[in-house]
């Protein structure tokens, strides 16, 4: 019996200190980016190259001068959802290690090539999207050696992860964040904390997002699926910039930090949001030229006549109606349409 206690007590102390070295890391590093406590630190997560070419993403980490959680904030998985790039841009200048409690990660653009060549949903090096591919191969193609390192040096090493994101430039979206329940209950509460700590006042509410942590294929996913409370919030349109939608994603951010006590000051929670159940996707049964009859953010009722296409020459062909009642997240904001692409995805408000 008394071996047993000696056992358990070299143990735990053992666990004690080990717990107490990691809540002290001295330094924090993240691909070539090392921060020592109270500093900011950048650098970049060298993708070597392999079946297509290398790609160096910038990263930028600030380690707090106190201990606390460790927080990712990604963006520009897509790299023409402009509103959420600049929002984590201006971010950078925003958070003052010498003032924070934990570690906040920054990678402000993942899809380099994207925002460069100014080729929407994709990675044009490889043509798959890079919110998708989770959590990646060290022998894939780009993308896929891309979310392989993202997973292996930014998610491992976080306790919570914010994807933001918005719509691209073929997306006229209004503002909404996602809350995946995946049936852990302290899991849940935290994660459902942090989305309304961000304050976005619409919240789909996701249940079909796949449970196993090695087809993650989605980035908070894969922090998700690793046990790590996180959400993915989407603000920006059609490849504008408005100061709106950037202060959203940057005050979210701050108040999520404010949240996990990473920040002073207390964080205010939305209040009464629109939780929607649902998302149902309406897409084009024919190729031609898209005319909408309603802006992001209307409320439709099930067979309101939402938009139409003609064919190149006027004649209507496809008449696009509401398939159930709900908020219209996105409609389509350019003319350009094909037969199966996304005319407006339509949410169900849970009731
Ligand atoms: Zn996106």
């Amino acid at each position: 019996m008394k071996s047993l206690i000696a056992t358990c007590s070299v143990f735990l102390i053992i666990l004690t200190t080990t717990i107490a070295a990691y809540a002290q890391r001295t330094t924090f590093t993240v691909g070539t980016a090392t921060a020592a406590r109270g500093q900011k630190a950048t650098g970049i997560i060298e993708v070597p190259p392999g079946s297509d070419g290398a790609l160096s993403i910038p990263v930028a980490v600030f380690h707090g001068a106190k201990p606390g959680p460790v927080l990712a904030l990604v963006s520009g998985a897509h790299g023409t959802e402009y509103a959420s790039i600049i929002a984590l841009e201006k971010i950078l200048n925003l958070i003052n290690p010498s003032e924070l409690s934990g570690t906040v990660i920054v990678v402000p653009l993942i899809n380099i090539p994207s925002f460069e060549q100014k080729v929407p949903h994709i990675n044009p090096v490889d043509r798959k999207s890079m919110n998708r591919f989770y959590p990646g191969k060290p022998d894939g193609s780009q993308t896929e050696r891309a979310s392989f390192l993202i997973t292996k040096q930014v998610v491992e090493q976080s306790d919570h992860l914010i994807d933001l994101h918005g719509g691209d430039t073929d997306e006229s979206l209004r503002p909404y964040s996602y809350w995946t329940k995946t049936g852990n209950q302290k899991q849940d509460q935290i994660s459902r904390d942090m989305v309304l700590a961000f304050g976005l006042d619409h919240i789909i509410i996701s249940t079909d997002r796949p449970k196993d942590p090695g087809a993650s294929r989605y980035l908070e996913n894969t922090a998700t699926t690793r046990g790590k409370p996180s959400i993915t919030v989407e603000a920006g349109h059609a490849g504008t910039v408005d100061t709106d939608d950037v202060s959203a994603l940057i005050n979210g951010c701050l108040n999520v930090m404010r949240y996990l006590k990473m920040l002073p000051g207390e964080a205010k929670a939305i209040e009464h949001p629109v939780w929607i159940e649902k998302v149902v996707t309406l897409a084009s049964e024919q190729t031609g030229i898209f005319f909408p009859l309603v802006k992001r953010g209307t409320y439709v009722e099930q067979g309101m006549k939402i938009g139409y296409v003609t064919d190149y020459l006027g004649n209507t062909i496809f008449e696009a109606r509401a398939p159930v009642s709900g908020v219209i997240l996105y409609v389509c904001s350019v003319p350009s349409m094909t037969k199966g692409a996304t005319i407006a995805n339509v949410g169900v408000v849970l009731k």
